[in-house]
């Protein structure tokens, strides 16, 4: 088992972990999935990439009871899952809050 890191609760199974995961496999390949990243912006920090740099990002985590629906995935891209991944959901927003402010200076 892996540690989580601290203010993370683990309340899905792993059953519930593993059928989302299967679906985000299939909604990968699916038309809709491939016109969101042929538009080659990352949701969150509005760059842009070629579609083959973004991934599959769930706006509610998996792991935190969040679904493979349409509405629940974007594009990301590396940095920012990477930086979702590791970032406790407080620094997760002050990230996002940062990217808003460097945004607004432009
Ligand atoms: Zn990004």
């Amino acid at each position: 088992m892996k540690s989580q890191p601290p203010g993370f609760i683990v309340t899905v199974s792993e059953r519930f972990v593993k059928r989302e995961k299967e679906k985000a496999r299939a909604l990968r390949k699916t038309a809709w999935w491939q016109r969101k990243i042929a538009q080659g912006r990352c949701h969150y920090c509005g760059r842009e990439f070629s579609p083959s740099e973004l991934t599959m990002d769930h706006v509610v985590p998996i792991i935190r009871g969040g679904r493979t629906t349409k509405g629940n995935v974007v594009p990301a891209c590396k940095e920012c899952n990477s930086r979702k991944k590791y970032l406790l959901p407080v620094e997760w927003k002050e990230y996002l809050q940062r990217l808003q402010t460097q945004e607004q200076k432009k």
